[in-house]
């Protein structure tokens, strides 16, 4: 294949794409392949000195943005100035995330809550201001949504994320029957076990859960951020132009295995 049908299919240059959650783990390399694909990239999250390391890191231009998704009320305002300042935002990828690992007879709401308020409400909201503005100016564009292989298989202690995650793929179904019509394709991509900090998170100081993570991965290998950056810049990517509705699971063969 030549570089310059490459370039069609896969580019994304002349798009501008947001990445929450882009300052660090996923997000950071969510963004970098999004770059290296062409888009004009800008990250988003708590803490700017987090994002201003990794905008230095992707290079090409890459902006920065301090946002709490959780912030629903700022949040149309937020993607209000990151328009004007980056442009339309053509490419959204809900990334941003948390997780709390406690067991079931121990939460209480608050608990579901703060994972939820994350994942899904906070991506919902960000999600209708992108598809707002890619309405009323009547372009194409592109959300993803960073689901999870917790939505497919019961895992203990991780009720909120699970919950979150499972409610997320349906957020996708809805979303993409609604827009698909007027250009805009709504995915999401379901990350097995990666080799992050949320990852760390849950299995450090768990010997025996980690053990039996890595006795289900057929590829015997944790996933890395990469993988899962470049799976977004390919359903971003006009090669995926008929693909709407889809949750693509990236988890070594994890959640089919055995
Ligand atoms: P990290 O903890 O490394 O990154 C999470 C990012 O989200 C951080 O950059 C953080 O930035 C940002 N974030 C958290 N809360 C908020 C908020 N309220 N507003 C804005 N940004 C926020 O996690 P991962 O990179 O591992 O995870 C990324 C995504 O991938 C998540 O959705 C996660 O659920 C999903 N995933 C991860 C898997 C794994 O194995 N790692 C497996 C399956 C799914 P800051 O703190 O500065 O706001």
């Amino acid at each position: 294949m030549t570089p310059d049908i490459l370039s069609q299919t896969y580019g994304l240059s002349g798009k501008t794409a947001l990445v929450t959650g882009g300052g660090s783990g996923i997000g950071k390399a969510i963004a970098t392949c999004l770059a290296r694909s062409g888009a004009k990239v800008v990250i988003a999250g708590r803490r700017a000195d987090v994002l201003e390391a990794a905008a230095a890191e992707i290079g090409q231009g890459c902006g920065t943005f301090v946002l709490d998704v959780t912030d629903i009320a700022a949040l149309p305002e937020a993607e209000a100035a990151i328009a004007a300042k980056f442009g339309t935002i053509d490419i959204l990828i809900n990334n941003a995330g948390n997780t709390l690992k406690k067991p079931f007879e121990d939460c209480d709401m608050s608990d579901f809550d703060q994972i939820f308020d994350v994942h899904v409400r906070g991506a919902l909201e960000l999600s209708r201001c992108v598809i707002k503005r890619l309405l009323a100016e009547e372009r194409p564009g592109s959300i993803s949504f960073i689901s999870s292989m917790t939505a497919y298989i019961g895992q203990p202690l991780v009720h909120g994320y699970t919950i979150s995650k499972t409610a997320i793929d349906g957020v996708i179904r809805g979303l993409s029957a609604e827009f698909a019509a007027r250009g805009i394709r709504v995915n999401g991509v379901a990350p097995g076990w990666i080799d992050t900090e949320i990852f760390r998170k849950a299995t450090d100081g768990d010997a025996p859960r980690k053990q039996k993570i890595m006795s289900r991965i057929p590829t015997q290998t944790l996933g890395q951020p990469e993988d899962i950056g470049w799976a977004c810049a390919f359903l971003s990517s006009p090669a995926a132009k008929y693909i709407n509705g889809q949750v693509i699971l990236v988890d070594g063969g994890g959640a089919t295995g055995f």
